[in-house]
């Protein structure tokens, strides 16, 4: 089986004008390449605000950044009377590369529900855009034990209807509500668990094999003094941070986990 190459991805949420944007992915470039950390095998991915996306564009070509750029969300619709959305069109003409989907921000408080879920997932796909497909339980789920059924039935959500060429390439991260913004992590042993499940079921919904190449990501208050044992858990490979991704040094940390 091919190894799976870790993924870390800054998701800045609403945080950061493409002044401040412009001076952060730069900051995170200079330590990407100070030379003192192997970066090589990672792959590192901001996920800034929509506006800021052209500065960053802008940044990494001229640059040669070994930064790639990712959208917060998407819309299912290519375009159209689709007022305030972000057309997967126009992201793809910016050169992003992974568009998040289904955050619990935007479950929670903007209604979006596993069909849409699955429809944005299409929707970026349709474009060459990869999404990141967010999952995961929230406390009282947790509290009574659910977290991995609550999960994988949003897993079968997002994947229903998707084609096998699609999912192989597929990212998803499993952030449990209860640990996103609380600096409450979850235990590397809860990360696996539920990874784990989220890997078993892409098998079952397709095979081993396209299973065993599909990353899954952890998020929920990741910091480098914590991610390190996050990552030696055999089915999580790679983070999404939100909070620690704000300071580019933090992140950088982050982004090597060792
Ligand atoms: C997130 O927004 O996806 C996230 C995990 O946030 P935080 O790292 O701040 O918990």
């Amino acid at each position: 089986s091919t190894p799976r190459t870790p993924l870390m991805a800054g998701n800045w949420k609403m945080n950061l004008d493409h002044l401040q944007a412009t001076h952060h992915v730069q900051k995170l470039a200079w330590t990407l390449k100070d030379g003192k950390h192997d970066y090589s095998a990672v792959e590192v991915v901001v996920v800034p605000p929509f506006t800021d996306l052209r500065s960053v564009q802008t940044l990494v070509d001229a640059d040669k950044l070994q930064v790639k750029y990712a959208a917060q969300d998407v819309s299912a619709h290519t375009d159209g009377a689709y007022t305030g959305e972000i057309s997967p069109v126009m992201l793809a003409k910016l050169g992003v590369s992974y568009a998040v989907i289904g955050h619990s921000e935007r479950r929670q408080y903007h209604g979006e529900t596993d069909e849409l879920v699955a429809a944005k997932a299409k929707s970026a796909f349709g474009q060459g855009i990869v999404p990141i497909i967010c999952v995961g339980e929230g406390l009282d789920v947790r509290k009574a034990g659910d977290q991995v059924s609550y999960t994988l039935a949003q897993v079968d959500g997002a994947f229903d209807g998707l084609p096998a060429e699609q999912a192989a390439q597929a990212v998803v991260a499993y952030e449990p509500v209860w640990a996103i913004g609380t600096g409450e992590v979850a235990t590397p042993e809860d990360a696996q668990e539920v990874c784990g499940a989220i890997r078993a079921r892409l098998a079952e919904l397709y095979d081993a094999e396209l299973a065993d190449g599909v990353r899954v990501l952890y998020g929920g208050s990741v910091k480098s003094g914590n991610v390190a044992s996050i990552m030696a858990q055999p089915d999580v490979d790679g983070a999404l941070v939100g909070g620690a991704s704000l300071d580019p040094e933090e992140f950088a940390k982050i982004a090597r986990y060792q």
